[in-house]
């Protein structure tokens, strides 16, 4: 199986370059965040405890988190794969996916760090939450999602350099470009 963790800041293109992958290597799609926010649509238990942590741009708690990635995993059936979009965030996460899949037999087969500049990745969100009206694009939230990024999120990519499936791929430049990119990475593998 191919395990793919796509990993950014805010803003750098996971979830439409994971579109990419998912059709051309036929793999299934986490993301947390369209999981969360469609708990939030649905007015769950969950989707109210999600709410007040996204709407702060803090990171839901990881023992939640962990339990909600395993039941989604689980819950596919047949799958050549999985492209992990936004889990893991934390060193606590990145622990928990190797654990997981290791219990399963499997392990991540790369990490693809796409690297985007801080004003770059400004911008995008600003533009994405006038055109979405996705709540936590607004400027005073995106601010907090990028502070939790640095502090929280970003030690992952020495995780995965010790890891071994660590790779860098530069975020800026044309979508078809960043694509080819990645998909040279995955068939390096
Ligand atoms: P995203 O769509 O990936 O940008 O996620 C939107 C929001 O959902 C984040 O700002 C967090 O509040 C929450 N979230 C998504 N994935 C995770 C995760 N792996 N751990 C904690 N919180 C998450």
């Amino acid at each position: 199986m191919l395990n793919i963790v796509i990993f950014g800041a805010p803003g750098s293109g996971k979830g439409t370059q994971s579109a990419r992958i998912v059709e051309k290597y036929g793999l299934n799609h986490i993301s947390t965040g369209d999981v969360l926010r469609a708990e939030i649509k649905n007015g769950t238990e969950l989707g109210k405890t999600a709410k007040g942590y996204i709407d702060n741009g803090q990171l839901i708690p990881d023992a939640l988190m962990i339990d909600i990635l395993a039941s989604v995993f689980d819950s596919l059936k047949d799958s050549k794969g999985v492209i992990f979009d936004g889990f893991p965030r934390t060193i606590a996460q990145a622990d928990a996916l190797k654990a997981m899949l290791k219990e399963r037999g499997q392990e991540v087969s790369v990490m693809l760090d796409l690297e985007v500049p801080e004003d770059e990745l400004m911008t995008r969100l600003i533009k994405r939450g006038q055109e979405s009206g996705r709540a936590d694009d607004n400027e005073e939230t995106i601010k907090k999602r990028l502070v939790v990024y640095h502090s929280q999120t970003a030690p992952l990519i020495d995780w995965y350099k010790k890891d071994g499936t660590y790779r860098h791929i530069n975020g800026l430049g044309t979508m078809d470009g960043i694509f080819a990119d990645i998909c040279k990475a995955i068939e390096n593998i």
